[in-house]
């Protein structure tokens, strides 16, 4: 029995058209994903016989994966369910308030997700997490899927920026991407995790 599994998509593959083409979801999902599902697994089993053998420096390059595949997972769970077909606009509520009270305001927030989506050298995301030791919301921008991470805070949305999330559809084009992605944002899903999130001491 597996420890990790891909889940089911929310929605249709097709349904996130024509901000996101049915061919991109589909090897997103069911490749791309899948591929840091099973990486996560079998780096598990890896750990479980390095341990058996006593062989202990196998343990970074093990622990490296592991880092890596389950961020992967994790971060791809949270960005299916972050979208929506006939989705976008604007959040409303306490989610909204603290986007207004931490970045000034909603516009001010959008341009700074999308810069920091935009200006990944490499593989990477963008990402609205909680932080909450100063209980405040930030903007993170997270190398492949584990670096350049504020320990603790939680993410709320995140943007997948890796070509793969894009290219088939955009090309070069990963700007008009990132702007077209506004129209699928779930906000009723990222203000139900902001809410269960902020409500954690
Ligand atoms: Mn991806």
């Amino acid at each position: 029995m597996a420890t990790y599994t891909l889940p089911e998509l929310p929605y249709d593959v097709g349904a996130l058209e024509p901000h996101l083409s049915a061919r991109i979801l589909e090897l997103h999902h069911g490749k791309h994903h899948a591929a840091y599902v099973k990486g996560a697994n079998t780096t598990l089993e890896k750990l479980e016989e390095a341990r058996a053998k006593s062989d202990f420096a196998a343990i970074p390059a093990l622990e490296r994966a592991l880092a890596f595949n389950v961020s992967g997972h994790v971060l791809h769970s949270l960005f299916w369910t972050n979208l929506a077909p006939k989705a976008g606009g604007r959040p409303d509520g306490a989610l909204l308030a603290a986007i207004d009270r931490d970045f000034g305001g909603f516009d001010a927030f959008k341009r700074q997700l999308t810069e920091a989506a935009s200006t990944i050298m490499g593989s990477g995301w963008a990402a609205l997490v909680w932080e909450p030791l100063a209980k405040r919301l930030l903007v993170s921008q997270i190398y492949d899927h584990q670096s350049n991470v504020a320990q603790g805070s939680a993410p709320l949305l995140v943007l997948d920026a890796w070509e793969h999330a894009f290219y088939l559809q955009y090309e070069n084009r990963k700007t008009d991407f990132f702007e077209a992605v506004w129209n699928l944002w779930n906000w009723s899903d990222v203000s139900k995790r902001f809410q269960a999130a902020s409500a954690q001491r």
